[in-house]
């Protein structure tokens, strides 16, 4: 049965808890607000699935060379909404109009971020946009496995240790209609932050917090925005990188899960049909793309290429090389951030002290910081700053 000695190798996505045919896994919250399985050891028959299944006890695989494209949404508004270009939007598109079900993350009524499925294009849009915290899995592998023993069409986005836990759930039973998308994943933090950051801003705000997106393209797609919607509209907020907490702590390698440091997911090679992750600089590889978000696809598998080419319209794309692509854009395909060497003190502290003091004490709240944080966003709005940028890679 499976037993957690060393936090680093558990990436927390409950396979071994839907394999479980003795329903006695739970995935329990740990002080730093990451989940591991505990199991009820009155329960277990000791039957080993639950190992079997867990990815990270799987052998890494041989890198291959994926194909490589870079795509923007022709749809205005569904690029406004997504991280990057869109392209997820398009693959729940296509499963939509066959009558299939879309997997992602999306924020419950408590702001609690897990995965979920929709069967309709206007359900889908709660998916769009990355969440830059670990998402629960629940029972959602064992739901996507009902839907396609149903013989329906069904797509399931992730991060990759998502996606393995995926298959490893499945036994690596090949699916016709299983379509999976990963991302190239930095790392994910604690939900327990990010609960202790919109309970801090809720209660500033004076308003329910009711939506959250750790990267809007309020100042435009290349500068990392962070919004936070509350029921009073009129109180949203808009902080770029050097003005929010969230996005500065997680930039700062402190926050994640023990097992981002280590990751076993980090390989040319995977097992998704498609990877997408963000393209800085679109404009640079065809004049076609605007400035307003494009995503990077690796297509791994023959499926993924039938599906990529049958979408071709919904978007403008381009073949790219995957040396220059990886070099630019995708260093966090193959490589871990090192964890803060404070992380483990930060995490102590985030249980004893408000928030407030805890930004004050890992962050760098300087007079001159601030100055930073309410300069650049401006600039970024009017688009000085962009323009900087460009003299700069020119000279
Ligand atoms: C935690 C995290 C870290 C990332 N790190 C990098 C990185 O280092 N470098 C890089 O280039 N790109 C990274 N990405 C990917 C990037 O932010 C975009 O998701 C990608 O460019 C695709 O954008 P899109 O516009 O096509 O789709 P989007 O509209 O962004 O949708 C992508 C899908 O991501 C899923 N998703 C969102 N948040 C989560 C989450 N927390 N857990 C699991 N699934 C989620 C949604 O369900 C959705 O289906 C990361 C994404 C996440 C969620
Ligand atoms: S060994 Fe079998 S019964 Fe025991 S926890 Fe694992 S899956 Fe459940
Ligand atoms: S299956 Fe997933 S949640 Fe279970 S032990 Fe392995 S990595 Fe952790
Ligand atoms: S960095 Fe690795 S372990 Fe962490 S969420 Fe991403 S894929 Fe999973």
């Amino acid at each position: 049965m499976v037993t957690i000695t060393d936090k680093s190798q558990c990436c927390g996505c409950w396979a071994c808890e839907n394999i479980c045919p003795k329903h006695c896994i739970r995935m329990e919250e740990d002080s730093e607000g990451f989940r591991y399985p505990v199991v009820d050891t009155d329960k277990c028959i000791d039957c080993g699935l639950c190992e079997k299944v867990c990815p990270i006890k799987q052998p890494r695989q041989d890198d291959t060379a994926p194909e490589s494209f870079v795509v923007q949404n022709k749809n205005v508004q569904i690029l406004r909404t997504s991280t990057s270009g869109g392209f997820y939007s398009a693959i729940a598109n296509y499963v939509i109009e066959r009558k299939g079900v879309v997997f992602g993350a999306s924020f419950n009524g408590d702001m609690t971020l897990r995965h979920t499925y929709s069967e309709t294009l206007e359900g889908c849009a709660q998916f769009r946009g990355s969440k830059y915290v670990q998402s629960l899995i629940g029972n959602s592998y064992s739901q996507a496995k009902r839907f396609l023993d149903d013989g329906r069409w069904v797509v399931f986005s992730g991060t990759p240790c998502q996606i393995a836990g995926l298959f490893g759930f499945l036994r690596n039973r090949k699916y016709e209609k299983l379509i999976t998308v990963d991302l190239v994943c930095r790392g994910t933090p604690s939900p327990r932050l990010l609960a202790k950051y919109l309970a801090y801003h809720s209660s500033i705000a004076g308003s329910k917090v009711i939506d959250y997106r750790s990267r809007d393209k309020y100042y435009g797609y290349d500068y990392s925005t962070a919004t936070i919607t509350f029921a009073d509209k009129h109180k949203s907020y808009h902080k770029g990188m050097e003005g929010d907490m969230m996005l500065r702590l997680y930039f700062k390698n402190i926050c994640s899960r023990p097992s981002c440091y280590a990751c076993h997911f980090k390989t040319l090679h995977r097992l998704s049909d498609i990877t997408i992750f963000d393209c800085w600089d679109a404009p640079s590889v065809s004049k076609m793309f605007s400035t307003k978000g494009a995503t990077n696809v690796f297509i791994h598998t023959a499926k993924g290429k039938v599906i990529f080419d049958r979408l071709k319209d919904d978007f403008i794309w381009s073949a790219s090389d995957i040396t220059p692509v990886i070099k630019r854009d995708g260093i966090m395909i193959k490589h871990c951030v090192p964890a803060n060497p404070r992380r483990e003190e930060f995490f102590k502290d985030l249980n004893s002290l408000p928030i407030d003091k805890v930004e004050q004490k890992y962050l760098d709240c300087s007079l001159a910081k601030k100055a930073i944080a309410v300069l650049k966003p401006m600039l970024y709005k009017l688009g000085v700053f962009r323009l900087y940028i460009k003299f700069k890679n020119r000279v």
